[in-house]
Order: C-alpha cells, then structure tokens, then sequence
C-alpha cells in the first residue's frame, strides 16, 4: 500500500530509503521517499498498523524533549538531553555504590532493537537485573522447549508459521493470523485451510477455526490437558511413530502410564470439548506425516501452568515424529545469528543472582535474563531501587496497578518512550525515542538477510534513537571505551562477525543483502542425539526434576478456575481470557493515533449474548469487570465466538487495563508467566452494583 503525502512527482531532489517498519516485530520492508526531513510517501505492506506511521511520526500528542522531575508527584521540567543523561548517570552510579549493583535494574520493550546495548550497559554496571518483555512473551516455550529437546531445537515452534509444501495437516494451537500476522486474511494458513487439514484449538471462534476442519473449543487454561488426551488417543490408535520413539525417546513408559488416565472422557470433562471430536484430531493428526504443529509465541504460555501445558504440546510432535522434518517442525536456521555483544561471558560470573534466580531457576539459566515478573517484588523490599527502562510498558504486568505503585517509589525510574502512558507517568526522568524512520539499526531477518537501517529522516523535536540514549549514558558512566569508544558502527562491525560482512559492505540507502547460511538437514538429532542430559527427547525431563519440579508434563488446573477455586467463581464465575490480538494495534502501542482510533476507538469485551442477558447486558454497553485483583470498565461485544461462561478482554488500553485483573500470585511455578489467558471474573452494567 502507499501512503502519500506528497505529489512526488512534482519533487526533484526525493531520496529512497528502503527500510522496515517497526510497528511490531514484523520488521516488514517498507520503501520511504523523503525530500530533505519531508516523507513524501511509504510504500508498506497492506497492514492497518504500517498505515500510522506517518502520523506516529507526526503526532501532536507525541512527546519530543527530555524530562525530569523530583518525584512522580512532581510537575515536569523540560531540560536538554545533556542534563537528563547526567541525572541519570549520576543517579544510577551512587546508587549502584551506595546499595550495590543490585539495587539497579535495566528493563527494555519495545524496541527490541536496542536490547544488546542496554544488557551491556547493565553489565558493565555490575546489575544482575536486565528484564525485558520476554518475561512474559515466547520465552517460556523456549526454556520449555530447551529442557525437553535441546537448546538446538530451543526455537522449535517458533518457526512454524513458515508454509511447506509437504505439510499434509497443521495443528493450530491458539494462533489467530488474521489479527495478528501479515498478510492478515491472505496468511497461508487461512488460505490453505482447504487443502491442508487444520485442527484450531483456540477458546474463541477465530477465523481460523472458521475455515478449519476441526475446532477444538477448549475452556481457557486446559491446553495440558487437551494435549495428553490427544496423546492418548493417537496411542490408543495405534498412530505413535514407533521407530523414532524407541530410538529418541526418554522416559516414554512414565508418560504412558500418566496418560492413560487422559481418556477422552476425562479430557472431555476437563476441556468442554466433545470426546468424538478430540479422537477425530487424534487421529487427523497423528495418521498424517508429516504434519505441523503452528502456534503462536506466548498464548499457551500465559497461564499458571502454561509451561508444562506448553512441553506437552511439544511433545505431541516427538509422539508422532514430526521433529526436523520438512513439512514438520523444523528448528529455526533461517536468521543470520548476529554475535552477542552482551559481556555474559566476563562480567555476569560475578554479578549478584538475577532477578527470579531463586524462584525460577531454569527460565534464569536457560533465557540468561532476570524474570521481571518480579519487579514490584523487588522494588517493594527496598532491594531495587533504581531502573533504567527502553519501551517499558508497565500495563504488561498482572495485577499492574502494583507495579505502578512500585515505580512512583524509585529513587530514579527513568524512561524512554514516543508517548505519554502509565509508564512515562510514573517517570521521573524521560527521554523522547525515535521512531524507526528516524533512527538506524541493523537487522537480521529471515533467509538470511541483513540490512543497514538507516534514518529515512531526522528525529522530530530533540527525540533519538534508543541505541543513541544508552551509547550516550554509557559514556557519562565512564563505559564509552567498553561501547566501541561511541562508535555505533564499529559496535555493527563486531555483531556482524561470522556473516563474512563489514559494516561498509552494507548498502547505505537500506537495501539487504543476504548471507549464505548453513543448509540445514533433517533429522540432524540423527548425527547429533539432541542436547538433553540422556540425549533424547525427555519426556520426563531430568532438568526439571534435578530443579525439584514435576518431570512429567502434568496438567494442573488454572491458578483461579471453576475448578480450582470454586469459592473464587462463586463470585467471579466467569472464565477470562485475555490478550487476543487485534490487527489495529500491536499491545497497547497506537492508541492515541487517529487513524487507528478510528477504526477501535474503545476497550471491548466479547461476552455470549446468554450471559449477557443474564446480566441485562445489551450490546456496546458500558460495563464493569471485576475480579478479586480489581476492577476495570469496558464495553461489551455480545458474540457467539466465546462459549457460555467465558469472556474474552483485549489487552492494551490505558485506563482500562485488564491485566490489573490478573492475580500476580499465580504465575507459573516453572517460568514465572501470568495467567493472563486463563482466570476469573464477574461483569456487570457500570451502574450496578456486583452481585
Ligand atoms: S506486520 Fe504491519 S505493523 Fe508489523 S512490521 Fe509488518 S507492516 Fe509493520
């Protein structure tokens, strides 16, 4: 699509700048024709989101000179970046010699882009505590998948949203690319639906589980469940890939005997699926070779025992041997691996334990950062005091309204953002960000292709790039030898190591160029075993149970849930989900763009309209979600796409954020993630009172 500003035709001296929009992850190509700081058009992808770059850009609401105050409860002052970086320097240095370096902590968002740097900055430091948003994002899976495969096939669903000719049937596992990945309605799952058999599992009636052969309509948090059933009918059908177990498997007999009791009786009742219909996705899946297993990076994560539910998802792919095989899942090779230019080599042996280290030792070993779930723990005892964030969004947080408490407490929380949100208002000092047409980056993305970002056009006010800020406050901490002596392209150089590429081989006008990598064979675990202690797939993980945790992927019901906690739903009775994406707006970024508002003006909860009813609930009315954490308004979305007893809530919007109904007691016990997708709660007309 184009975006025009400008006749460009009429404009003689226009620049081309081929760059990636930065609107999420996607990191799609964008083509940008600027004339000195005017950007006369974008060429982008057909993408709700690409459409307001130009006026995230432009925004009046945006926010382009730094700040400080004394206190949360201070007014702002506007200052030059020199005195803001100073402040923060100073601050973050005597508190780091007054308390120690674990009274400090790094925490990064969005943009991923900068995470390198602030990691190093917080090494050098001496903090224990870099968080970022993987905390509650695709690192669970990964840690799962690490202590079940090997950290070679640490990334093994990731990739699997990539199309493949041999793939003869996808098991969908709450993944919804109409909404969430580009090209939206053109994805090729939707768009293979008729040929390429696809089971959906997904709480709601996606797209996707429209145009599937079978949805498996699960209540919200019973993932684990559904998954050992399905392992046990595909056993029961005799469809197990015999040969590759016997080589590969380990501890087969223990997770055989457990889920024998995973009937499809038992898993019926658990899930509120039909029996016949968790044996016809048995037997589709488990008769079809090679089929996929397409999930999405967090959803099956996001609950109190969402790393488990997750491993015996995992598992379903070893149970049948679809493990590296095209047509599979297949490990991800298809990225040029930039060099880390974090010090965790040096420095981290000797740091103070990270943030979660006692409390979630193996997501800490295996994802090398602090679990930042537990930021407002920390901060609440006096043991951090101090935190430099990048794109922190405090609304990611269960039970948030904590957290923000938290913040307004710091001695420093400095932040660096585009716009005014609960975050930056509970900052004291604030750094106006770049966005990604005005600031450089190197990018690896698929097939090997890296490219040189260049700036399309100069920051607006005094805003720069994140990699600027913390090159920047680098030096004034007296670590600017230890970041390439302030030369960000030299930093380039170094993360470029192994691709045969130098920082001036890349195109300066933002072409990629591509680096030759590996092929990668299938079934490599064939050469290799894979990179567990017994060298299989664990089925009982010898990790976990050295950790002191169940070794066998066992189903536990949700932290809050009809069955679990009854005394709970006899007030809150209704299943909550949350988090499902919306195409307009990536999190809670956007919101106060026109152009997006337009199209989602308001925070909506999709609610069946018999449970409406019951409650005098009518279509676009206000109402109240409440659960025991707190209460938020909404406005509801009668719709048949969730069952009877449940809600689903979008996530994202200041004021009426769900997650501060989310309990932070109940994070998974494994990687410390919230149960963001599988609690409870009440709704009611915002004029009365709850029942
Ligand atoms: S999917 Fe849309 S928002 Fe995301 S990077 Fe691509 S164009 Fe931008």
């Amino acid at each position: 699509m184009r975006l025009l500003t400008y006749n460009t035709l009429t404009v003689m001296s226009a620049k081309t700048t081929y760059s990636t929009c930065y609107l999420c992850t996607g990191d799609c190509p964008i083509t940008v024709v600027s004339e000195g700081n005017r950007i006369l058009s974008i060429d982008h992808p057909d993408c709700v989101r690409a459409g307001s770059m130009l006026e995230q850009r432009e925004s009046p609401h945006r926010l382009i000179i730094p700040r400080i105050r004394a206190s949360s409860h201070h007014p702002w002052n506007e200052v030059s970046w020199d005195e803001a970086l100073s402040v923060t320097a100073d601050k973050l240095t005597r508190i780091r010699d007054g308390y120690g370096p674990e009274s400090v902590a790094f925490a990064v968002g969005y943009t991923k882009e900068v995470r390198p740097y602030l990691r190093r900055l917080a090494e050098l430091l001496g903090s224990p505590h870099y968080i970022t948003e993987s905390s509650c994002c695709f690192s669970s899976g990964f840690v799962a998948a690490t202590v079940t495969l090997g950290k070679e096939y640490a990334h093994f669903l990731v990739p699997s949203q990539r199309r493949c000719e041999q793939t003869k049937c996808r098991l969908a596992w709450s993944t919804n690319p109409a909404e969430s990945q580009a090209p939206f309605e053109a994805h090729h799952l939707l768009v293979d639906a008729a040929q390429v058999p696809t089971i959906a599992v997904d709480p709601r009636r996606t797209s996707l589980a429209e145009v599937a052969a079978i949805h498996l309509q699960l209540r919200p948090g019973t993932d684990g469940a559904l998954a050992l059933g399905l392992a046990h009918a595909i056993f029961e059908e005799n469809l197990q890939d015999c040969e590759f177990l016997e080589h590969y498997a380990y501890g087969l007999d223990d997770y055989r005997k457990y889920i024998r009791q995973y009937t499809p009786s038992k898993t019926s009742a658990i899930t509120g699926i039909a029996e016949e219909k968790i044996i016809e996705a048995a037997k589709l899946y488990g008769a079809s070779r090679p089929a996929q297993i397409v999930i999405s990076p967090s959803s099956t994560t996001h609950h109190s025992n969402g790393f488990q539910a997750h491993r015996a998802i995992l598992l379903l792919a070893a149970v049948c041997g679809n493990l590296d095989v095209d047509g599979g899942n297949r490990p991800w090779g298809h990225c040029f691996r930039e060099k880390n230019v974090d010090l965790s080599g040096s420095c981290a042996r000797t740091a103070p334990p990270a943030m979660g280290s006692s409390r979630f030792p193996l997501f800490v070993r295996h994802y090398h950062e602090g679990q930042g779930m537990l930021l407002a723990d920390a901060i609440e005892s006096g043991r951090v005091r101090a935190v430099f964030s990048i794109g922190l969004n405090l609304m990611m947080w269960p039970n948030s309204r904590r957290l923000e408490k938290a913040l307004k407490n710091l001695e420093l929380f400095a932040t660096c953002d585009f716009f005014p949100n609960p975050t930056v208002d509970s900052s004291t000092v604030f750094f106006p960000a770049a966005t990604h047409l005005e600031r450089q980056a190197l990018i690896s993305t698929g097939a090997g292709r890296v490219r040189y970002r260049p700036a399309a056009v100069e920051p607006r006010g005094q805003a720069k790039g994140d990699t600027e800020l913390v090159f920047e406050c680098a030096k004034r901490m007296g670590f600017g030898e230890q970041f390439w002596n302030g030369s960000i392209e030299a930093s380039y150089d170094e993360r470029l190591q192994g691709s045969g590429l130098r920082f001036e081989d890349l195109p300066k006008d933002g072409s990629p160029l591509r680096v030759a990598l590996p092929r990668l064979e299938e079934r490599s675990y064939k050469a290799n075993g894979f990179g567990t202690p017994t060298g299989r797939v664990e089925f009982v993980s010898s990790e976990l149970e050295a950790a002191g945790y169940e070794s066998l992927p066992i189903y536990h019901e949700p932290y809050w849930s009809p069955v679990s906690s009854p005394d709970v739903a006899a007030q809150f009775p209704l299943v909550l989900t949350s988090g499902g994406r919306s195409r307009n707006y990536t999190h809670s970024q956007g919101r106060l763009l026109r152009v997006l508002q337009e199209r989602e003006p308001e925070a909506r909860l999709q609610i069946h309209p018999e449970d409406a009813a019951a409650r005098g609930i009518r279509e676009g009315d206000r109402i109240t979600v409440a659960s025991p954490v707190g209460e938020i308004e909404m406005k509801a979305w009668l719709t048949d796409v969730v069952r009877r007893g449940v809600v689903h809530a979008f996530h994202g919007w200041p004021g009426h954020n769900i997650n501060e109904l989310i309990p932070d007691q109940g994070l998974d016990r494994i990687s410390g993630f919230p149960p963001f997708k599988s609690s409870l709660c009440e709704v009611r007309l915002t004029s009365s009172p709850i029942r």
